[in-house]
């Protein structure tokens, strides 16, 4: 059966109310009291104290389908059938109560039974040691031995894929459920198997068991407590289900890209550029939508940046297919009629949404003209240089004077196999910050100028994937 995106979400919050879980809604992609996250990254995020017993949970068990962000998998979005930046992940909680057994046997008849995926294409993962998953997978679901992949730690980082933990705290080996999407998908090689980069066994759930304490140097001590942590994907689970290529044409997911495709009037599926950019909107607008819902504003610093990079690389993509005038409102309105069912803030926020986007995009779109013909000018000069590195201070000129994100400068650059100055990059920014920290010692400042320059939180930094990170190039 073909079932929407829509109805998958109310399907598997169904399936566990059935076994006494509690019903929570998403909650915003801002954590609260958490220093250490950007942005609301997985179902078990914004969980946190309960697992580790600081609160008191309003149930035992728990479930709910989180708004996820994940800037890290930038790069991948676009060119892996299975990477968005935004994703909605459906998740099952249990704070000291089922463990092992439970988990998985539910994960099962999900996957099995409700949905009646076929059990011959679903291929288990556990960590290497895992005995004790193993004989649930074995000998309580019937999986054979040989379809069960065992990870396990790599001996000189010591880090493993099928073992969750992030520096100290609760943390647990974890057990993945993979489908396979045939050959057709494959790369081809004869090695094609479970935890392939490709997307032939693409991962759709995984099952973390937090049992262990960590003392973030590689010690473990048992929790009292053991919980269970799941995530799946949403867009993925769709995918799967609708049987598309890709996660860009599961049924809501495909809307936007039609509404992008309308408004420029290209076709989908016939110039391998034309879809990157596609694509890039799609998923953006997405992102920014539900970032704006949940209050975060464009800005230059933290969250903020995170969705004015986004914004603006989407509306350069508009550029390229030859949208004229400001879209991407039009576009966010597809995402909000598609979403409203599961996210209803949405809709009560539309117009606000709708503002902040037209907002950003036409101060990008007052510069963005004469931003791309001078970044022009200084590639030709490369050219005739036989130069491949654009200096750190044209980039920095590029993002002071014409906001253009370092990363959508890098990516204009790669599309011609050029890169730009880094460091001297980072020069030009911290002497920008020194000044404008100068600057409000001795004057009033207020207002913008004063917000642009100040220093991003230090207890954020190492989520941003800011001016080091090169994004998506126009390869897929
Ligand atoms: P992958 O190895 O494919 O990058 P992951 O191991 O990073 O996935 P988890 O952290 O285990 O993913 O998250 C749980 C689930 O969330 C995944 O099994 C997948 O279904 C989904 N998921 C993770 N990242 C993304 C993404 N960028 N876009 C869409 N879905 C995702
Ligand atoms: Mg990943
Ligand atoms: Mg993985
Ligand atoms: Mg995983």
């Amino acid at each position: 059966k073909k079932y929407g995106v829509n109805d998958l979400r109310r399907m598997y919050l169904d399936f566990f109310e059935s076994k006494e879980h509690l019903k929570m809604k998403s909650f915003s992609l801002v954590p609260h009291n958490d220093n250490s996250l950007l942005l609301i990254n997985a179902g078990m995020a914004p969980l946190k104290p309960y697992f580790t017993g600081e609160e008191i949970p309003p149930r035992r068990r728990v479930t709910t389908c989180q708004k996820c962000v994940r800037t890290g998998d930038i790069e991948n979005v676009g060119k892996t059938a299975r990477h968005l930046t935004f994703f909605e992940m459906l998740g099952n909680f249990s704070f000291g109560d089922y463990f092992k057994h439970e988990a998985i046997n539910w994960s099962w008849e999900f996957l099995t039974k409700v949905l009646e995926l076929d059990p011959e294409r679903l291929y288990p993962s556990i960590y290497g040691e895992d005995e004790e998953a193993f004989e649930i997978w074995t000998k309580e679901v019937g999986v054979p031995a040989e379809k069960i992949t065992r990870f396990y730690r790599d001996p000189e980082t010591g880090e493993c894929d099928n073992f969750w933990e992030h520096g100290a705290g609760p943390c647990g080996p974890c057990s993945e459920i993979y489908y396979d999407r045939g050959e057709k998908y494959g790369c081809g090689s004869p090695d094609c198997k479970v935890g392939c980069e490709c997307d032939r066994f693409i991962e759709i759930w995984n099952n973390v068991f937090t049992q262990f304490e960590g003392d973030g140097k590689g010690g473990y001590s048992e929790l009292k407590q053991k919980n269970i942590d799941t995530g799946m994907g949403l867009e993925r689970l769709a995918t799967v289900m609708q049987e598309v290529d890709t996660v860009f044409d599961v049924d809501t997911m495909k809307a936007i890209r039609d509404k992008v495709c309308e408004l420029s009037g290209k076709k989908y599926n016939v110039d391998a550029l034309d879809d990157v950019s596609i694509r890039v909107i799609t998923d953006h607008i997405r992102s920014s939508t539900f970032m704006i819902s949940d209050g975060i504003m464009p800005t230059n610093e933290g969250r903020g940046y995170v969705l004015r990079r986004l914004i603006r690389r989407a509306a350069r993509h508009g550029k390229m297919l030859g949208i004229k005038g400001t879209f991407l409102p039009k576009v966010a309105e597809v995402v909000i009629r598609d979403s409203k069912d599961g996210y209803p803030e949405l809709e009560d926020k539309k117009e606000f949404i709708f503002n902040v986007l037209s907002k950003e995009e036409e101060r990008f779109d007052a510069t963005i003209d004469q931003g791309l013909s001078i970044l022009n000018d200084m590639q030709q000069k490369m050219i005739e240089a036989g130069s491949k590195v654009l200096s750190g201070k044209d980039a920095f000129k590029l993002y002071d004077t014409y906001g253009f994100p370092a990363d959508l400068t890098a990516e204009i650059l790669e599309e011609k196999g050029f890169t730009f100055d880094q460091v001297e990059f980072d020069e030009c920014m911290e002497i920008q910050r020194k000044t404008a920290h100068d600057a409000r010692k001795t004057t009033n400042y207020t207002g913008r100028e004063a917000s642009v320059f100040q220093k991003v939180d230090p207890s954020i930094t190492s989520e941003f994937v800011g001016y080091d990170k090169l994004v998506a190039s126009s390869k897929i």
